[in-house]
């Protein structure tokens, strides 16, 4: 079938798939859980270790856990979240009663990025099915092996009018953005989201943007900067860095700088020993683009700063770049231009809290603001003094961890959220429906306006709010 077949399909089926019972829809996805938790899981990690030398227990850890922990939200509330929601009414409205009725928006169009393709695919995918929604899903060109094996575990659980997959590149993107879907769930960069976003509004179509930027991290004076370097180290060097809310940059409390760079080496040695380009739970580099990308970084901030003060070497065979620390590189170079996405981490040392906070506020709106520190104080004054699509005290990643946290951004680093009841509601039309049953409120009020019904006006006016 080709592109416009599909779409076809699935555009004229979206009625009916909208008719489809909750029992139908948790029936697949539960045939979908069964093969994660079944052979699939292995032929997906063999894929993405081909594609980017991730080891087998990090994509159980990082990509099938939070699939199936998605899974298991949607299983237990879909019936409550697809349930008509009494609302109030209005004394004058008496006689009539309302409610909002989430429905399907329709036929959706999924776009995925590589750095998660498994759960940034199948996650935003089972989420719309379970609304109700056709899907098309179309995963990263630059993760082929996955991006394969995800349309053939697709193809094997869901008709292909429910829900399929088209694989391919910006071209495959392109042609798929000239098409009218109800709603498209993009995961990306900000760049490719603005190219979303207006060829959605040629059609009025929705859109949730899951977007990036540069996520920064305070470490203050109060903190025990020793354990946040350690937390910030495992957090950064993650998938090497090529996590949208991954720490890009740190601020330190200079008293504490010793005691956070002694925190970043110890994690180091011990995650990935005294070469981490020979380390096999060190995941390589996506593809040549993003390596000579992120090399010719390394050299300019090394060029503008000096050398960093931990790693540095690349392998340009294996596509890796070890875990690298500048302390205090210049804030107008390299590393501070754009979102990082890879193994370099920038760290400035601060005096003054309004330093930080100036310099995140006069930068887009980042996904996550990181905060280390033991003062209350400091956490108000930061959270209440920055804009995020998220905070995390006291440690970086893990608030992705859970399910029942709505995730997104806001302005630059995205639009709408994402996760359990809130990414339902992305895929849904709260529809408002409203019921007379008794006597309706026209009667007394309608023309002609007669000097008693001024008067009630005014008195209605005047005490029931
Ligand atoms: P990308 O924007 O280059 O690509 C994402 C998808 O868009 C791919 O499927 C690609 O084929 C398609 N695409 C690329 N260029 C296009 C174009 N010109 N027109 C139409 N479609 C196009 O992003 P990426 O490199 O795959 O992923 C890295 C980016 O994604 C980072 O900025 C990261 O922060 C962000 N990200 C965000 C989240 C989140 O949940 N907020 C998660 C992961 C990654």
């Amino acid at each position: 079938m080709n592109l416009d077949q599909i779409i076809a399909l699935q555009r004229a089926n979206a009625p009916a798939q909208a008719q489809t019972s909750l029992k139908y829809r948790l029936h697949k996805l539960d045939q979908l859980r069964r093969a994660l938790q079944g052979h699939w899981q292995g032929k997906l990690a063999d894929a993405l270790h081909e594609d980017f030398g991730k080891s087998p227990v990090e994509v159980g850890l990082t990509e099938i856990f939070p699939t199936l922990d998605n899974l298991k939200i949607i299983r237990k509330n879909l019936k409550r979240w697809s349930a008509p929601q009494k609302v109030k009414t209005p004394l004058p409205l008496f006689g009539s009663s309302s409610y909002t009725q989430p429905e399907p928006k329709g036929s959706t169009l999924v776009i995925a990025p590589w750095n998660y393709p498994i759960f940034l695919s199948l996650h935003p995918l089972c989420t719309s099915f379970a609304a109700g929604n056709t899907v098309l899903l179309k995963p990263s060109e630059h993760t082929p092996k996955t991006s394969a094996a995800l349309a053939e575990l697709v193809a094997e659980i869901f008709k292909p009018e429910e829900a399929s997959v088209v694989t391919g590149g910006v071209d495959v993107s392109t042609a798929l953005l000239k098409e009218r879907f109800d709603h498209i769930f993009f995961t990306g960069s900000t760049a490719v989201g603005k190219i979303v976003m207006e060829a959605a509004s040629k059609h009025l179509c929705s859109v949730t943007l899951e977007l990036g930027g540069k996520s920064p991290t305070i470490v203050d004076e109060s903190a025990n900067a020793f354990e946040a370097g350690q937390r910030v180290a495992w957090a950064k060097f993650t998938n090497a860095g090529q996590i949208c809310i991954a720490p890009d940059h740190i601020y330190v409390h200079a008293r504490k700088l010793e005691d956070f760079k002694r925190g970043v080496a110890k994690v180091l040695i011990k995650q990935y020993g005294e070469d981490p380009i020979q380390s096999k739970d060190y995941v390589r580099v996506v593809n040549e683009n993003h390596f000579d990308r992120l090399s010719t970084m390394l050299q300019q901030a090394t060029q503008e700063s000096g050398a960093p003060f931990i790693g540095g070497a690349t392998h340009a065979g294996k596509r890796k770049i070890t875990p690298t620390v500048f302390i205090n590189p210049s804030k107008d170079g390299a590393l501070m231009k754009e979102e990082i996405f890879g193994p370099l981490l920038p760290v400035f040392s601060y005096t003054e809290l309004s330093e930080p906070l100036q310099e995140i506020n006069a930068r887009e709106h980042p996904l996550v603001v990181y905060i280390y520190s033991k003062s209350k104080r400091n956490i108000r004054a930061i959270q209440q003094g920055t804009r995020a699509g998220a905070t995390a005290v006291n440690m970086s990643l893990l608030q992705i961890a859970n399910n029942y946290l709505p995730f997104g951004g806001t302005g630059h680093s995205g639009i709408g959220k994402t996760n359990g009841h809130a990414g339902f509601m992305e895929f849904t039309n709260n529809r408002s429906a409203f019921y007379q049953w008794g006597f309706p409120v026209n009667k007394i009020l309608a023309p002609p306006y007669t000097s008693g019904k001024a008067k009630l006006v005014q008195r209605l006016i005047k005490n029931l709010f």
